[in-house]
């Protein structure tokens, strides 16, 4: 009798339990679904602004970066992610400019750290969040960030050109004056506003060591400055204040 007892209690246990788990697999079918469908949501799928997936170089509409060559991001990128290829480029004036020629970005080795963005000082970098970045081989995670042909330098305008062609006339013109005051003091003639000579041109050492260089000018205005100088030190010396020894005196 006893057994046949336990019988039934085992089955109407059994029986609840049944009840129980159908109870929350049915509620399951009434309960909003949290499984994404990716990839088919893809196009409405919602990525945070912030999210960071990889370094972009920003392009303005013209499709011009901002990016000066300067080597900041790669030197404070700490895992060596940023190569970057630079070139000299001729300027309209002759003058050289530092360019960008390739931006190589690994995104394999990239912590997202941020502080290439963070350190640009022309703030040329963000990270852009297109999570997609799948690839078969490491290869494909080497990416070259600057993807448009650069443009040529600009022309110069019409002030800067005025301005570039004055500023190069009066360097011609200060180099001529320096070529001829050179060329004057080299033929004796000494300035107006320099100060009047110390030479004693009667003193027969003076005397004869210009005669050796008579018939060159330009060796004459050589000793001539080095007499100058001996002689100005000479005035200088004999103007100084003796010093007294006031032990030896006592
Ligand atoms: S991206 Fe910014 S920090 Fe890096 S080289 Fe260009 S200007 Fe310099
Ligand atoms: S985010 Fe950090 S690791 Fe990645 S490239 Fe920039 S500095 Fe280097």
């Amino acid at each position: 009798m006893g057994s046949v007892k336990d019988y039934f209690s085992g089955l109407g246990s059994g029986f609840l339990s049944l009840l129980k788990g159908m109870q929350v697999t049915g509620k399951e079918f009434v309960t909003p679904k949290i499984t994404e469908r990716y990839p088919e949501d893809r196009e409405t799928r919602h990525v945070p602004e912030r999210f960071r997936a990889c370094l972009v170089l920003k392009y303005d509409d013209e499709g011009n970066h901002k990016c000066i060559a300067c080597g900041t991001c790669e030197r404070n990128c700490p895992n060596g992610t940023i190569t970057l290829h630079t070139k000299m480029v001729e300027k309209w004036d002759g003058t050289k400019k530092k360019k960008l020629d390739k931006y190589v970005y690994d995104l394999g080795s990239c912590t997202f750290c941020q502080l290439c963005v963070t350190s640009c000082p022309t703030d040329a970098l963000e990270f852009s969040n297109d999570f997609e970045q799948a690839v078969f081989t490491r290869s494909k995670l080497v990416k070259v960030l600057n993807y448009l042909p650069e443009k040529p330098e600009p022309e110069p305008t019409e002030e800067e050109k005025a301005k570039f062609l004055a500023e190069k006339q009066a360097k011609i013109e200060a180099a001529k004056a320096a070529a001829a005051a050179k060329k004057a003091a080299a033929a004796g003639a000494a300035p107006a506003s320099a100060p009047a000579s110390l030479i004693d041109e009667n003193d027969p050492k003076v005397k004869a060591a210009l005669a050796k260089c008579a018939g060159d000018p330009e060796k004459e205005a050589k000793v001539r400055e080095a007499l100058e100088k001996a002689a100005r030190l000479k005035a200088a010396k004999s103007a100084e204040v003796p010093v007294v020894d006031k032990e030896n005196k006592k």
